[in-house]
């Protein structure tokens, strides 16, 4: 993401905070802009990581509560893991996931068909569906590469 739109990202977070009442504190938006720059869906311990180089003072349970805040004003989103920790995700628009099972590096793909995929007949007909989003599995070209170089 470039700089531009990335200023432009941390501008609308600024007024989301605002309407809920957020106080903009520089370790929020720090938290808030590596989130948008790793492009791989990180943990809350992998950001923790970043942010404290340039805030030593800042706890893993700040970055923690900071994300889990973020999705509930609806700047970030979950993403499904099973099992490991939580990863977060900036990116709100309709997409699917690739995922290196080896490094556990998450990235974004788009596809049209797979956004129009039917809803499956045999689920329950109660269940009422909000979105769908395709998670592929499968081995990263990085760690591929260090396959073939072991
Ligand atoms: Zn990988
Ligand atoms: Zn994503």
């Amino acid at each position: 993401m470039d700089e531009q739109r990335i200023a432009g990202k941390i501008e609308a977070f600024i007024d989301t905070c605002r309407r809920h009442h957020l106080k903009i504190t520089p370790q929020r938006v720090a938290i808030y802009r590596e989130l948008l720059q790793s492009d791989m869906h990180p943990s809350a311990d992998a950001l923790y990581q970043i942010v404290q180089q340039a805030y030593p003072n800042i706890s893993f349970d700040t970055v923690n509560r900071t994300l889990m805040t973020f999705v509930n004003i609806g700047v970030a989103n979950v993403v499904e893991i099973f099992g490991g920790a939580k990863r977060f995700d900036p990116n709100l628009t309709d997409h699917h996931h690739l995922h290196c099972i080896q490094c556990g590096k998450i990235t974004d793909f788009h596809d049209r068909s797979f956004d129009q995929l039917e809803d499956p007949e045999n689920i329950p007909d109660d269940f009422h569906v909000l979105g769908k989003r395709i998670v592929l599995k499968g081995i990263c070209s990085e760690c591929r590469r260090k396959r073939s170089i072991a």
